[in-house]
């Protein structure tokens, strides 16, 4: 196949590097591994991979330095392999320009799920992404009406305020990324907005009763813990 997406691994256990190579290999992807940045810089500027997945502990510097120079001059969506206790750490990766995390351990759907997310928002910039958005986005019985600017469950318009709508359409627009909580409070309320959770909390929570069958156990929103929300695929 000559159209192949490349995928760049920076990761020095080798174990997970060979787990995350065998996945993406037998869905069609290329791939490319290093086990230091020095390598990663090097492949990353001879080979132009479509997306990197890096881990930040690396023997010979830290990956974040990797996100800093990568982003001077490349827009390649990079996933950061990220410990689960590190909240502070996906915040800072994020805001440096770091597409997504996958927390550890994680499984094969989920690895596969952030890649393509990552790559169709990648060959999206610059088109149809921004708030102007129109059109529809779908998942089972969700429907977020972009022209419209109502959402639907079932059929059924549930009533959003301005606010909550506007948060819905966020988390659509960027369905399967993590958008932090910073984004979210800048985006609705404003760059002088202080970085308060709180109303943000308020807001989720009433969404997610007018929108969950059981908003205890979300099935189109997440929180992701100490980071921000998720929205679920689109169909
Ligand atoms: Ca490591």
């Amino acid at each position: 196949m000559a159209n192949k997406q490349t995928v760049l691994i920076v990761e020095d256990e080798s174990n997970i590097a060979s787990f995350i190579t065998t996945i993406l290999t037998a869905n069609g992807y290329a791939v490319l591994t290093a086990q230091t940045g020095s390598t990663a810089m090097m492949l990353i500027s001879s080979h132009s991979p479509d997306i990197i997945i890096l881990d930040l502990g690396l023997p010979d510097m830290d990956g974040q330095n990797i996100i800093k120079s990568v982003r001077s001059w490349s827009q390649v969506p990079i996933i950061v392999l990220s410990a689960r206790t590190q909240e502070r750490e996906k915040v800072n990766v994020l805001d440096m320009g770091a597409d997504d995390y996958i927390t550890k351990p994680f499984g094969t759907s989920e690895l596969l799920a952030r890649v393509r997310t990552a790559l169709r928002h990648a060959s999206r910039v610059g088109t149809n992404e921004g708030l102007g958005q129109c059109g529809k986005f779908v998942s089972g019985d969700l429907t977020v009406d972009f022209d419209k600017r109502h959402a639907f469950v079932a059929g059924k318009d549930i009533h959003l305020t301005q606010n909550e709508y506007k948060l819905v359409a966020l988390l659509a627009q960027y369905a399967g990324r993590v958008l932090t909580y910073d984004f979210l409070i800048k985006k609705l309320w404003g760059p002088n907005a202080p970085n308060d959770n709180q109303i943000l909390r308020v807001n989720m929570a009433n969404i997610r009763r007018k929108l969950e069958a059981n908003p205890a156990e979300p099935k189109y929103i997440f929180t992701e813990i100490g980071v921000g929300y998720r929205m679920v695929e689109g169909d």
